[in-house]
């Protein structure tokens, strides 16, 4: 495509644009008046409407020519570079994502068409105010010590602790100038040489290899493994000092938005300055912000989450995805994609280096290094006095447990011991809420969601019962909504809060904090939790998987992991591999800080080999039998999948599809792929709509992507059935 592109197109030339709009195809429109380049960012009348689109290339013509209209104005903002095109193109066609889409992806900004908004900045003025006072000699020294850099009102106040008051009235006074400037301003600049901490031999070593990789100006992957600790982001960060230095963009993906502020902080004092921010919980108006400065180049490092990877990079050199294992990572829900994978594909289309950054790499990453496609650095130990903890199972059989406690004698004993050396334990159970299944006991009846084939989960803190799976929330009732029985509805099994409720019986004394995605109404607030936690205003913390990404809680020195069999249960394929991430991850949080660790794992089966694996520590003979057990089945990473999800109102109608797709499966046949199913999925109806899958398996060298497309294009939809299709499929709901 772009490559055959012209350098320009003069006014009135046939252009071919891509639109958000669902169209299968590009639509022609004429460049507008002063004319416009490939991959400028229009505004195109379509029907009535106007909407955004990029110039992708030349126009097809064959039709009526003096029917195609004007392109309505071109955008100011940066062009669509080559590479990003070529990306988008790749990316669609990998995931089989249509066009459209992927554009859509890639103009997550508000407002890009809108005229340059200007809002009110503050500089050093030229008068020297009447009477000095503390709050004004702060303004004056900030301003000074950013050497007449322009900030906006909240900014300064911020930086100077004092009131915007104070600001104005030095405005009044002509000791600071109040100007108009565009909104969206460059990021202020980072300084890759100001020193970073000193390394470890290890890490010093490791840090060089990756700079090497920056300095190359080629792609290249490296895995970086290390346990929790062991300083594998002071590392990379000389891996984006150096990108810097060359003057390239870098990007960092984080899995957690709660994550975002502790990097940061570790960002500034390190370069000096925050870097761009890029997620859910940033302001549309920062947002649009990032997405321009991004494409001028007014920002040298973004923060971000997996979206962050479609943004308009004028010079990407660096790709760091930190936790790469980390599930959040794959998209669920509309383009199905995994931003580490797709970090790949991006890297080696710009010429730019990946770090993947983890103490439990996916098996994927693994088997790559092992093939030698990655570059792979360990890194063995964790820094300073810091030991890994102690690892030991419990097991629950020998427990003895009454109904409806799940806390063992074993790790009750040990809670007990650092509440007396006033040090952290950490209870981690993988389940929200107050119990999973709320049941009758006069009909037996489980109250489930009405629009889904789900339970519903009593959230005690809430006062409702929760459908997980969209969201819905009614009162918990008096009654059984089946029999009709009063008072006779009954929790079964654990949430977070109901293991709060035993820690407080168990613990009166203790300060308990529950961590739990659904109790904090805002990032903010979870951040803040977090951050009195690492001060230490708890003394029991109860928390899902929410804490065993990256917190850093000094004072912890006990993890209780409730139920270390919870995870093995599924029919996943990925569920060992899951469980002994997750595992080795929550007992990472233990005695990072010099004092020794101590890892409980509360088990039925501790002979399971899962288990073992985690126990034992050894991690390489974990990787090695998962992997060895996957080749022999043919599935990832050794072969290829898709999974494919049928959904509609009327389950006979996505039964029947499904049947006749598994019938007709020629395409699929050609490139000795298999189909199996169609089967109910595990979660055979959400919001009302029923859901088929069927399973598609190949070779690893199997040209996939095209069979699916001419298998799939071969049934017309009716309207009201969805078929989506997931490349790599991470989850089988
Ligand atoms: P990881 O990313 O592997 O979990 P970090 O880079 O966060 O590890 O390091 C863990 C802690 O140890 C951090 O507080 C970090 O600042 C500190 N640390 C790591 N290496 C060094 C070093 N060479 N000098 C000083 N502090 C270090
Ligand atoms: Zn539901």
């Amino acid at each position: 495509m772009s490559s055959s592109s012209p350098e320009f197109f003069e006014e009135g030339a046939l252009v071919g644009v891509l639109t958000t709009q669902p169209l299968d195809r590009l639509l022609d429109y004429r460049a507008p008046e002063g004319g416009c380049e490939p991959g400028a960012f229009v505004e195109v009348p379509l029907g009535p409407r106007k909407v955004l689109g990029v110039v992708w290339g030349p126009g097809q013509g064959g039709y009526d020519l003096a029917r195609v209209r004007d392109v309505t104005r071109v955008l100011d903002v940066a062009p669509m570079r080559d590479e990003m095109r070529a990306f988008l193109e790749r990316a669609g066609d990998y995931t089989i994502t249509p066009m459209p889409a992927m554009l859509r992806l890639a103009t997550r900004a508000p407002g890009l068409g809108g005229a340059e908004s200007m809002r009110k900045v503050y500089r050093p003025g030229h008068a020297a105010p009447d009477r000095m006072t503390d709050a004004r000699r702060r303004v004056l020294e900030v301003l000074e010590e950013y050497g007449g850099l322009a900030f906006t009102l909240t900014e300064l106040s911020a930086q100077a602790g004092v009131t915007t008051s104070v600001i104005k009235g030095l405005v009044k006074l002509g000791a600071v100038s109040e100007e108009d400037a565009p909104r969206d301003m460059p990021y202020p600049r980072l300084d890759p040489d100001l020193p970073g901490v000193t390394l470890a031999e290890d890490q010093a070593t490791a840090a060089a290899q990756l700079r090497a990789g920056v300095a190359s100006g080629r792609y290249g992957t490296t895995l970086l493994k290390g346990v929790t600790g062991s300083g594998k982001t002071e590392v990379y960060l000389e891996a984006v000092a150096e990108c810097l230095r060359r003057g390239r963009q870098a990007l960092v993906l984080l899995p957690e938005i709660a994550l975002t502020s502790e990097f940061l902080t570790r960002v500034e004092k390190r370069f000096g300055a925050k870097p761009a921010e890029w997620h859910s919980g940033v302001t549309m108006t920062e947002r649009r912000r990032c997405w321009k400065m991004v494409g001028q180049g007014g920002a040298q490092l973004v923060v971000g989450a997996r979206s962050a990877l479609f943004l308009p990079y004028r010079d990407l050199g660096l790709i760091v995805v930190d936790e790469e294992h980390d599930t959040s990572y794959k998209q669920e829900d509309g383009a199905l994609y995994s931003a580490r994978d797709m970090g790949v594909l991006r890297a080696s289309l710009c010429d730019a280096q990946v770090v993947l950054a983890s103490a439990t790499p996916s098996l994927e990453s693994w088997a790559n290094a092992e093939a030698g496609k990655y570059a792979r650095i360990d890194l063995a130990s964790r820094f300073g006095a810091a030991e890994l903890p102690e690892m030991r199972a419990v097991d629950m059989r020998e427990a003895d447990l009454p109904g409806g406690k799940w806390v063992s004698p074993v790790l009750q004993a040990e809670v007990r011991a650092r509440l007396e050396k006033r040090e952290q334990s950490l209870l981690f159970l993988n389940r929200r809420g107050y119990a999973p299944v709320t049941i009758c006991r006069a009909c037996g009846h489980q109250v489930a969601c009405e629009h889904c084939d789900a339970r519903m989960v009593e959230h005690r803190f809430l006062k409702r019962l929760v459908c997980h799976q969209c969201g819905e929330t009614r009162p918990i009732p008096a009654a059984c909504p089946s029999c009709g029985v009063e008072g006779k509805l009954a929790p079964v099994g654990p949430g977070v809060e109901r293991l709060a409720e035993e820690a407080l019986e168990l613990f009166p004394q203790a300060r308990i904090a529950v961590l739990s995605s659904d109790l904090f109404g805002s990032a903010r607030a979870l951040k803040a939790q977090i951050e009195a936690i690492a001060q230490g205003e708890a003394d029991i913390i109860i928390g899902t998987q929410l804490v065993a990404k990256g917190h850093n809680f000094p004072l912890l020195t006990l993890v209780g992991v409730i139920d270390a069999d919870l995870g093995l249960q599924g029919s996943d394929l990925r569920a060992a591999e899951r469980t002994f991430q997750l595992m080795r991850q929550v007992a990472g949080r233990a005695g990072r800080t010099g004092r020794k660790g101590l890892a409980l794992l509360q088990t039925y089966q501790p002979e399971h080999p899962v288990i073992r694996a985690i126990l034992s520590g050894d991690e390489e003979g974990f990787w090695r039998a998962e992997a060895a057990e996957r080749r022999a089945a043919g599935v990832p990473p050794y072969g290829r999948m898709a999974g494919i999800v049928l959904s509609g109102p009327e389950a006979q109608a996505v039964f029947d599809l499904g049947a006749e797709m598994a019938r007709r499966d020629e395409p699929l046949r050609r490139i000795g792929a298999q189909v199996f199913g169609p089967a109910p999925a595990p979660i055979a109806r959400i919001r009302g709509r029923h859901r088929v899958r069927l399973l598609v398996k190949a070779e690893k060298t199997a040209p996939l992507q095209a069979a699916l497309r001419a298998w799939a294009g071969q049934f017309r939809l009716p309207n009201n059935l969805r078929l989506q299709i997931d490349i790599d499929p991470q989850s089988f709901f």
